[in-house]
């Protein structure tokens, strides 16, 4: 990916945990490195077809008095955040913030904290069997939408499904709703089950009835296994019910553990059914 730089932009504002850094302030030096393709602009030679390195230092040098932090944790988090929130052609952001001056008294040429944030494009397997189907599901997608750690949702279209797993309850409606994310996988996990408490999900039998259940079925190409979260959702590749909406969305996608296309698991399920 290419790179836009900014190295070292010194910024004079009060962060720090001693009262006297708040009071008396000092000087900071931040980085940032932005990836983005810079091919369009490239060939055009149009700004707007960029990202202007101006407009950015002054983002950092705004983000960086706004507040006082006590912890350069969380100055170099909120600088991230908003130029990826303010410029949507950056898809990632390295950020480092250093303090010369850091109140140690020993000699230091800085101490630093660097961090890398970026976009994610997730893909949510959504379901529901219980009261008013279509308004649940309805109701996550607007707040999966809505929130301001989410950009460019679609949703592909809602099928209704034969129960799976548990066979004596209703009908099921599902979907899968694609968007990019500034969460980590963790924190969308919970984001989705807090969604779920709001559409009064109650967990009484495995794979039984539930008015919304939101699954995390991939988070980039990313591989993990944790007691509360595997990615890719290791059932996906079995059940039609996320394989038909998911190749909606997403046609040519290939499972990151397995390298097979999800078309062909869909293909495969779909034989399976119709002998
Ligand atoms: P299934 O996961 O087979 O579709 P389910 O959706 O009925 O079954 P739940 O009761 O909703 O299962 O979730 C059980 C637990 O699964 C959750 O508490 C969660 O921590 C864990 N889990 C692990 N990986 C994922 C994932 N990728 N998406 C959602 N939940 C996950
Ligand atoms: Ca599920
Ligand atoms: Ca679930």
């Amino acid at each position: 990916m290419d790179k836009i730089t900014i190295k070292n932009l010194e910024v004079f504002c009060n962060h720090g945990v001693y009262k006297e850094e708040n009071i008396l302030g000092q000087k900071f030096l931040v980085s940032a490195e932005l990836s983005l393709s810079t091919r369009k602009a490239g060939l055009s030679d149009a700004l707007e077809d960029s990202v202007s390195y101006g407009d950015v230092s002054r983002l950092i040098t705004a983000e960086m008095k706004k507040q006082n932090d006590k912890l350069l944790e969380r100055a170099a988090e909120r600088i991230a955040g908003q130029i990826l929130k303010e410029f949507p052609l950056i898809d990632s952001v390295r950020i480092e913030v250093k303090k010369p001056w850091a109140p140690v008294m020993m000699h230091l040429d800085y101490a630093s904290v660097s961090i890398e944030r970026g976009w994610h494009r997730v893909y949510v397997g959504v379901g529901s069997n219980m009261g008013e189907r279509q308004a649940w599901i309805d109701m996550a997608a607007e707040a999966l939408r809505s929130d301001g750690n989410n950009r460019n949702f679609r949703s592909a279209q809602v099928i209704e499904t034969e129960p799976y797993g548990y066979l004596e309850q209703d009908k099921f409606l599902n979907t899968v709703f694609t968007f990019e994310t500034l969460y980590e996988p963790e924190e969308l996990l919970l984001r989705m089950q807090e969604i779920e408490k709001e559409a009064h999900r109650e967990r009484k039998i495995h794979w039984g009835p539930r008015t919304l259940d939101l699954d995390l079925l991939l988070y980039d190409n990313r591989i993990t296994e944790s007691p509360v979260l595997t990615i890719p959702h290791p059932e996906m590749t079995k059940r039609l019910f996320v394989l038909i909406p998911l190749c909606e969305l997403n046609p040519h996608g290939v499972h990151p553990l397995y390298r097979k296309r999800f078309a062909e698991y869909k293909e495969a399920l779909e034989q399976q059914e119709n002998k």
